[in-house]
């Protein structure tokens, strides 16, 4: 099976809360609520990567000593196997906008399940609940 690298954000503001971001209709899995992030290119570090989809996909700048890996998924979709890195962040510079997103929401993790996740997105958010309560 195909695996596929993809790397995620749990951007953090200062009340603890954390951004999730709606993916766009005609997209795969349209409608639900993802950690914003994207696939890792060939030859590309991660690091690197998250730091191009946070700017493409939020208009922010972040800086790779911002960026601390807290846990990942590993998940098998029927066509590939995903893998992918849940980094935190708590400083950016700019503005969060939804780029490429319908809509974008700050959310506590303990009620992040009231918003319907990929399922390989779901698994992530104990990690965060013990992080942030
Ligand atoms: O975002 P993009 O469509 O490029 O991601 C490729 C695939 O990775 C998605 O179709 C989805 O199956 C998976 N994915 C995910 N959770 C994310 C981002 C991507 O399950 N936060």
């Amino acid at each position: 099976m195909n695996l596929l690298l993809v790397v995620a954000a749990a951007l953090i503001d200062a009340d603890g809360r954390v951004l999730i971001a709606r993916r766009p209709e005609g997209k795969q899995l349209a409608g639900l609520w993802e950690f914003p992030g994207g696939k890792v290119a060939p030859g590309e570090r991660p690091e690197a990567a998250l730091i191009r989809e946070l700017s493409e996909e939020l208009g922010i700048e972040v800086e790779e000593p911002c960026l601390a890996p807290l846990t990942f998924a590993s998940y098998a979709y029927p066509d590939f196997h995903l893998l992918m890195p849940l980094y935190i962040c708590r400083r950016w510079k700019g503005f969060v906008t939804a780029r490429e997103h319908q809509a974008l929401k700050w959310v506590f993790a303990r009620d992040m399940r009231a918003y319907p996740m990929p399922p390989a997105d779901a698994p992530l958010i104990p990690a965060l609940i013990d992080l942030l309560g």
